[in-house]
């Protein structure tokens, strides 16, 4: 009898389960958005290239189908200007092992970084650690880099050196340097002895300052560094373990040569746009309040024609769910007292260059925003996760007990401080929530984020839960709380 019972409750309690799982957007639906995103033809969606452009339209007549309004001006386009850079053919990278020629292979051996600079080079190849040059580590103290290509660590030490700032960790900081003592070529590469070392991804975060136009900037993989360096006796797990056990620096002509070629078009100023659309509130006062549902639309761009990064996860998947809450809030607007603003940035890669603008260009004072909700990476993984909850804890509550009654797939673990585009919001005092799905990483900046690599269920399950929390919220349920920092 007993087990009967616990058996007619486990029923039960599945049972109530299945039929409590709120299904309002489907995959089905994302998944068609992801699929257009990421298609070759928009060449990994990069602020201000042509691929971007013909995304931002997409999302723009989406919206008029809608029948939303533009928030601006009569234009679903805010527009902003954009550092941009144009990787073209011809594009390779040479080792020289004894007398052979090893042609590498772009995507897998290495990559550019984002915003390398021109040249053809053919020289020596001088490790360099760190690539710093400060009064108590100079990792150019005692070489002559005049000409040459250097290999250098693409992260810092992990240990402390006075005068180090967070700016000197930037590919853009240390290429410079490198041309100052006359470096022709940077070959980047990871520590190895992180417990992850990260892949050759294709990324445009250079960091602040001047852009070495005539000088290649590649991010290599650790067995092709190692290759470098065979003649040497040495590979860079050993280097890296000499330079962090003794503090101080290791630099030496590795004995070896290597032929770059790349061909980049710099443009300081792009003309790029975030687009935006509203959807009034029914209630004549609470339609005064705004809840900004956010996500960027751009992503890392390509290089030639041989290499483009989909960025399925990152973040086409949270651009189909702007996508898919816009298409369910406004097909329903029962109780959608406060007005719902839906958003695509551009130019997140770059540092968060189009939210940081969106927020300090409102159209609305912010005092009106009730909340920000950004989603930024959904769609690979294997759980919900809601960040920015210790700074909006009720916010994020509200989210919570909603999980509790869908999906329940949602983690406890959350963070201060925005996070991603929510940052500018949440500095100035909009509470702010981050949907993002834990394990999301995997294939980050990587050729392999593509719609195969997506979790269509998860992806379903966090935007029914944004539906959800987005509804409680522009229904009135939520008073706006002193966010904490
Ligand atoms: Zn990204």
């Amino acid at each position: 009898m007993k087990k009967f019972i616990s058996i007619l409750l486990i029923f039960t309690i599945a049972e109530t389960y299945s039929q409590q799982k709120t299904v309002v957007i489907t995959a089905n639906d994302l998944i068609k958005h992801v699929n257009y995103l990421t298609s070759p033809e928009l060449k990994g969606r990069l602020s201000g290239s042509d691929g971007y452009n013909e995304a931002s339209n997409y999302a723009a007549n989406f919206f008029a189908d809608l029948k939303l309004k533009p928030l601006l001006n009569n234009s679903f386009f805010q527009h902003l200007k954009v550092e941009y850079n144009e990787i073209k053919e011809p594009l390779n990278l040479s080792i020289y092992n004894g007398d052979e020629l090893a042609e590498l292979d772009l995507g897998k051996d290495f990559v550019c970084r984002g915003f390398t600079g021109s040249g053809d080079v053919k020289s020596d190849v001088v490790f360099c650690g760190y690539g710093l040059s400060l009064p108590e580590y100079d990792d150019y103290l005692d070489v002559n880099v005049e000409g040459k290509i250097v290999l250098i660590f693409k992260q810092n030490p992990s240990w402390k050196i006075e005068g180090l700032t967070s700016e000197m960790s930037y590919p853009r900081y240390k290429t410079n340097l490198a041309v100052r003592h006359g470096a022709k070529a940077v070959l980047f590469v990871s520590k190895p002895n992180d417990i992850n070392p990260q892949e050759p991804i294709i990324s445009v975060l250079h960091g602040p300052g001047e852009q070495p136009i005539n000088t290649p900037q590649l991010h290599i993989d650790i067995p092709i560094a190692d290759r470098i360096l065979i003649g040497s006796g040495v590979n860079l797990k050993f280097l890296q373990t000499k330079i962090d056990s003794s503090k101080s620096p290791y630099s030496f002509d590795a004995n070896s040569l290597a032929k770059v070629s790349v061909n980049a078009e710099y443009h300081k100023e792009k003309e790029t746009q975030n687009v935006a659309a509203i959807l009034e509130g029914c209630d004549p006062i609470l339609k005064g309040e705004y809840v900004l549902v956010g996500a960027h639309l751009d992503h890392v761009g390509n290089q030639t024609n041989k290499l483009y990064a989909p960025g399925a996860n990152d973040n086409a998947s949270g651009s189909a769910a702007v996508l898919e809450l816009a298409r369910a809030l406004s097909t329903d607007k029962s109780n959608v007292k406060r007005s719902i603003v839906f958003i695509l940035f551009a130019s997140e890669e770059l540092g968060l260059v189009g939210s940081q603008f969106f927020a300090e260009n409102l159209s609305v004072p912010a005092e009106s925003i009730t909340t920000m909700i950004n989603l930024d990476c959904v769609g690979h993984g294997d759980s919900i996760q809601i960040g920015n909850g210790k700074s909006a804890p009720e916010l994020w509550k509200i989210a919570k007990s909603l999980d509790e009654l869908s999906a329940r797939r949602m983690v406890n673990n959350t963070w201060a401080g925005g996070g991603a585009d929510a940052t500018p919001f949440h500095s100035i005092g909009i509470p702010a929530l981050y949907f993002v799905t834990t394990n999301s990483y995997k294939y980050l900046h990587l050729p392999g984020d593509k719609v195969e690599t997506l979790n269509f269920e998860l992806l379903e399950d966090i935007s029914n839960l944004a539906f959800l929390t987005i509804k409680k919220i522009a229904g009135g349920e939520y008073v706006r709380e002193l966010i904490k920092q």
